[in-house]
């Protein structure tokens, strides 16, 4: 039984981590989606409302769950006996910190690996923080995000 963590922002969750967590559920028996709570960032959405919309964006995914963690990535992992840590890869720019974060994490527990998935071509240029600058202008976030997080973006920057 392999038990593998996505961890991330996802302020907001796009299409883009929504592939990988598809594609990584197949490979793994269960995929544990790990929302970080930092309490250095301030997030459009709150660590209680991203799991509640990741929640409602994976419904037709039987193996994954989401929960919300704060502190080390390893520490969550090993407290949820995962022995796997899933990334998702975009451009260059993504891997040298991709990469470091990798090697720090597997020198500090020997015992967890990451395992990185290439960005599906159409949602290589995808990322929250895109969905965040275009809804903030009142531009269409349709190709973005699932439906039903699309009003939920725009209110937030009604408020
Ligand atoms: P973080 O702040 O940890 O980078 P993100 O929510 O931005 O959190 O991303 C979580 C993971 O999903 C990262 O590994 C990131 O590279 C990956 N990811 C984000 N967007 C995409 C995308 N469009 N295609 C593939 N992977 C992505």
């Amino acid at each position: 039984m392999i038990k593998a963590i996505y961890p991330g922002s996802f302020d907001p969750i796009t299409f883009g981590h929504i592939d990988i967590i598809e594609r990584s559920s197949k490979i793994f028996d269960e995929v544990i989606i790990g929302v970080l709570n930092n309490k250095e960032k301030t997030p459009l959405f709150s660590a209680v409302e991203r799991v509640e919309i990741i929640k409602e964006a994976i419904s037709h995914i039987n193996n994954v769950e989401v929960a919300a963690f704060e502190g080390l990535l390893v520490d969550f992992a090993k407290a949820q006996n995962a022995s796997i840590i899933v990334r998702g890869l975009r451009a260059i720019t993504d891997f040298e910190y991709e990469l470091q974060m990798s090697q720090t994490n597997h020198i500090i527990s020997k015992d967890i690996d990451t395992v990185f998935f290439t960005t599906s071509l159409e949602y290589a240029y995808l990322s929250s923080s895109t969905v965040k600058e275009v809804a903030m202008f009142g531009g269409d976030i349709s190709k973005f995000v699932p439906p039903f997080i699309i009003g939920k973006i725009y209110n937030k920057f009604k408020k």
